[in-house]
Parts: structure tokens; sequence; C-alpha cells
């Protein structure tokens, strides 16, 4: 049988990408798609896959009264302010919820982590959902241990909404448990201009670049004294994250509680 979908945020960048995803994958089908500000269009039309009889529904709430929408799999791609609301009133419908959409405090992954868990459903969030990234942070994770400091430059388009990345986040917080230690904070330094040495998480420096033409990017700069390693990785397409949304898609039915990382899935398996 197949794995239904509801896709929300089904007419932005990436909920478009998800739509053409499940479409083509040949053991799922779109059950709804919900994105208020395409209410009314096809889902599939949207996607550039032509008419698929896929409403966009105007809330989760119109998705969740459709046809098979009972025990489908919600996949979120929407806004650091919408993504939370929707996860816990999926779980309360009772659906299982894959999530991409990054800019959630860890207070409020614990609450799903928990909503979950009462429910017995599962959920699967992953910063980012790129193979590439994925092993990108685990190698500077890895390198981290070998060198004094350790800096994040992450690089996206112009209209992602928070910043830092999840990604940049997740790296430092993976260098931090690789480490068993924070990095050295430099409280000698004088910041003639406020931002110019960027965040500071765990004692890893982030710098966040938003430009257009951009898509999705990282680069990890190890340093000790008279040598530098490098470790990029580029998203120059959102077809990049679609094997890690499926896969998530496929596995969630098989989790309990929140699953955070795409490495839980191809590396604890
Ligand atoms: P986007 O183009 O702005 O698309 C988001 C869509 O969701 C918009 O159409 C937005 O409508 C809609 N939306 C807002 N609130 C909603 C709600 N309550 N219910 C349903 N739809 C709602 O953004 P994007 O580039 O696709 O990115 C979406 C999120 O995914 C961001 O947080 C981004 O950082 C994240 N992301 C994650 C990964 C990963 O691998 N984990 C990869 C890429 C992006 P309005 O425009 O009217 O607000």
């Amino acid at each position: 049988m197949a794995i239904r979908v509801i896709v929300s945020g089904a007419g932005g960048k990436m909920g478009r990408e998800v739509v053409r995803a499940v479409r083509g994958a040949a053991d799922m089908e779109l059950v709804a798609a919900v994105d208020p500000s395409y209410a009314g269009r096809d889902a599939g039309e949207l996607a550039g896959l032509g008419f698929t009889g896929v409403p966009v529904s105007g809330s989760l709430a119109e998705a969740l009264a459709r046809d098979g929408a009972h025990g489908a799999c919600l996949v979120d791609f929407t806004a650091p302010d919408a993504v939370y609301a929707n996860v816990m009133q999926a779980l309360e419908a009772g659906l299982r919820v894959v999530f991409g959409t990054t800019g959630l405090s860890d207070q409020e992954l614990g609450q799903i982590d928990r909503a979950a868990r009462e429910r017995g459903l599962g959920v699967i969030h992953a910063p980012n959902f790129a193979i590439g990234a994925v092993l990108m942070m685990r190698f500077a994770a890895e390198a981290a241990r070998f060198f004094d400091e350790v800096e994040i430059i992450e690089l996206h388009h112009d209209q992602k909404k928070d910043a830092p990345s999840g990604t940049a986040v997740k790296t430092a917080e993976m260098i931090r448990e690789a480490r068993g230690r924070r990095s050295r904070r430099l409280d000698a330094e004088t910041e003639v201009l406020p931002g110019a040495r960027g965040g500071e998480l765990d004692g890893v420096r982030i710098h966040s670049v938003r430009l257009p033409g951009l898509v999705a990017h990282q680069e990890v700069i190890l340093g000790l004294p008279g040598q530098t390693l490098t470790i990029r990785h580029d998203s120059l397409d959102r077809a990049s994250f679609m094997p890690g949304v499926l896969l998530a898609i496929r596995k969630v039915g098989e989790v309990t509680g929140l699953v955070y990382g795409l490495e839980r899935l191809l590396f604890e398996a």
C-alpha cells in the first residue's frame, strides 16, 4: 500500500520540489497539500507537473478533512514561525511527520519529541536532507578533534528567514560532541564593527551570508599553526534534498519520538 503524504508549504521552493518527488515515487501517494498563499490552486500545476487533482488547502485542518489524510505523513517545509504549530496539530491528529523547516528552539524540539512519544508516533527532522551536507558535517566533526580552532561560514539564498542556518547549528553541536569540550573563546578580541566576527555557539564562530543566486552552501574552516583544512558542501539545486526527504518518509513509520538528523537514518540503520 502506498505511503500517503500531505505536503505543507506546497507552494514554496522546497514544497514544490517535494510535490514533484512524492508524485515521482512509486510507493507514495500525494493526498493533500497546504499553503495559505496558494489555496485553491492545483498542487501539481504549481510544481510544474500539470493537473493532479490535489488542490492546495488554506489550512492543515482543511487538508486533514480530505479523503486519505487520516494516518498520512505530513511533510513540512514552511517557515520558522509556522512549523511548530503544524507539527503539533499533525501529531494531535495522529499523523507522522517529516519536517525540514529550520529555526526551532531546543525547547520546541523537546516538546515535539514528548508529544510524539505520548502518542507513539514518529517525527523525523533534519536541518539538512542532502547526503553531501550530512557527510560534510560528519567530516568536520571528525577533523575538529585534531584542530585547535574552527569557524563555520554558511551561505544561503536571500529569501532564507532564519540565521544562522540549522545546518550550521547542527555542525557546531556535532563539533562540541566530537571534541567533548567547548572550543576556545577568543575573549581578547575587539569587534570594531559589531557582528564582524559572526555569532558564537559552543565557542564556534558562525558567519551567515545571504545573497541571490545561492541555494545552500557551507564551509567549515579548521586551523592549526601553519595549516588550514576547508571542508565545503554545495547544494546547487533543491533536488539535492529529495533522496533524504523520501528516505525519511519511508522510515518515519518505524520510529517513535523525534529523530533529529538524517545521519541517524543513514548510519544507525
Ligand atoms: P519558501 O519558498 O518561503 O516556502 C515556504 C512556503 O510555506 C511559502 O509558500 C509560505 O507561504 C508557506 N507557509 C507559511 N506558513 C504556512 C503554514 N502555516 N502552512 C502551510 N504553508 C505555510 O521557503 P523554502 O525555501 O521552501 O524553505 C522552507 C523551509 O525549509 C525553511 O525553513 C528553510 O530553511 C528550510 N529548508 C530546509 C532544508 C533541509 O534540508 N532541511 C532545505 C532547504 C530549506 P508565505 O510565503 O505566504 O509565507
